[in-house]
């Protein structure tokens, strides 16, 4: 204890709705006593078709993916756009290149895909060194009789598709793996004799440029994050595709794969009725599949809003709802139906820096914005 308090000084010194909709999904009557409680801050969404919707880090995105609806595309070239930007981005540190390492410093990739018109679906769990895991997932829909490929063997089918491998891991993101172990470890830090035994980490951010990324480095090695995006479109027809990609949990001990590339889970959706995905803690989704869970909900009749709030309510209850082990993650549902209604809700209110509001993201046609979620619980998560 006191170790890991001293730990924690060091890096501190050196770094220093209730319901909202009256009608379900497709225009049905939500059916009394399934409405469950929870706090919905905006008004049921309109419908409109196409529509696109992500998590947040998806917003400035989403037109692409607009584009390709607008102009009559498939719904799946849709949110692939969408998120090849932020599986691009070296700044994004949640999803492909940038995304955090595991443990050993490796950066492991989940994804999956699914395409509503031809009722297909692929993924890939633990793939490295490939920076678009979600057009991997897709090339396993389309190109093989498998469903989901994992670790060497994802890699050795991407590259024989031709996908080119690469080092992931960024200057930024190879720092931060070097200050979670500095943190964790004493033996990647300068020893008892050296004189710069309490300096552990301005060894490591050594430049001026090095030391810009000193809060990001503090807050992702202090809070290990999660991080994802899921992107779900409907087209003026009533189709729908969704996909979800992620480096999953920062540090997670490698071969750890969470409910991204689990369909069900990170992702669902029947074309008959809506798509819904999730970010956030993939453990505590895998446990209630809340990706399938949702959409069955909205096939009972309730709107995209309140089916997250159900999945929600089952994660809370498979801890007695115990805010102080629920506070401990965060998890977020993301949905739409066949008519292009879109709802989300987040297990709290703030995000994960606890100040802002938990948001996602829509694009329905004129812009893109971001909206509140709904949530189960006021306040945010503290995580260990
Ligand atoms: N759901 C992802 C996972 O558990 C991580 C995240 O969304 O933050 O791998």
């Amino acid at each position: 204890m006191k170790d890991i308090t001293r730990r924690k000084f060091f890096l501190g010194t050196f770094l220093a709705g209730i319901a909202a909709s009256a009608r379900g999904a497709l225009g049905a009557a939500i059916p009394e006593g399934m409405r469950l409680p929870g706090i919905s801050p905006q008004a049921a969404a309109k419908s409109a078709r196409p529509l696109i919707i992500s998590s947040a880090n998806g917003v400035n995105a989403l037109g692409r993916g607009m584009d390709i609806l607008k102009s009559g595309g498939d719904t799946l070239d849709a949110v692939l756009a969408v998120v090849n930007v932020v599986e691009d981005d070296p700044n994004d540190d949640s999803v492909g290149y940038g995304g955090l390492p595991n443990e050993d410093g490796d950066v492991e990739l989940d994804a999956s895909v699914m395409h509503g018109p031809t009722r297909r679906a692929g993924s890939v769990a633990s793939i490295r060194q490939i920076k678009n895991p979600s057009k991997v997932a897709r090339a396993v829909m389309e190109r093989t009789n498998h469903l989901m490929l994992v670790g060497p063997g994802a890699l050795r089918f991407a590259q024989a598709e031709g996908f080119e491998a690469m080092i992931l891991l960024t200057d930024r993101s190879r720092l931060a793996w070097l200050a979670w172990k500095a943190q964790t470890t004493k033996n990647w830090a300068p020893g008892l004799d050296s004189p710069e035994w309490k300096e552990k980490l301005s060894m490591i951010l050594d430049t001026p440029e090095r030391l810009a990324w000193a809060s990001h480095i503090r807050d992702v090695v202090l809070r290990p994050p999660t991080g994802t995006i899921n992107c779900l479109a409907v087209n003026q027809k009533g189709d729908i595709s969704g996909t979800t990609t992620t480096s999953g949990l920062a540090w997670k001990i490698a071969g750890r794969v969470g409910d991204s590339p689990i369909i069900g889970a990170g992702l669902y959706l029947d074309n008959d009725i809506g798509a819904a995905g999730s970010t956030g803690k993939g453990e505590e989704n895998i446990k209630i599949a809340g990706g399938h869970t949702i959409v069955e909900m909205m096939r009972k009749g309730l709107s995209p809003t309140d089916a997250c709030l159900e999945a929600l309510h089952r994660v809370a209850r498979n801890y007695n709802n115990d805010k102080r082990k629920l506070d401990k993650f965060h998890i977020f549902f993301y949905a739409l139906n066949k008519d292009g209604v879109h709802g989300s809700a987040a297990l709290w209110e703030k995000s994960y820096d606890g100040k802002t509001r938990s948001r996602y993201a829509v694009h329905d046609g004129s812009s893109a914005r971001e909206l509140e979620c709904a949530y189960l619980y006021e306040g945010g998560s503290i995580e260990d």
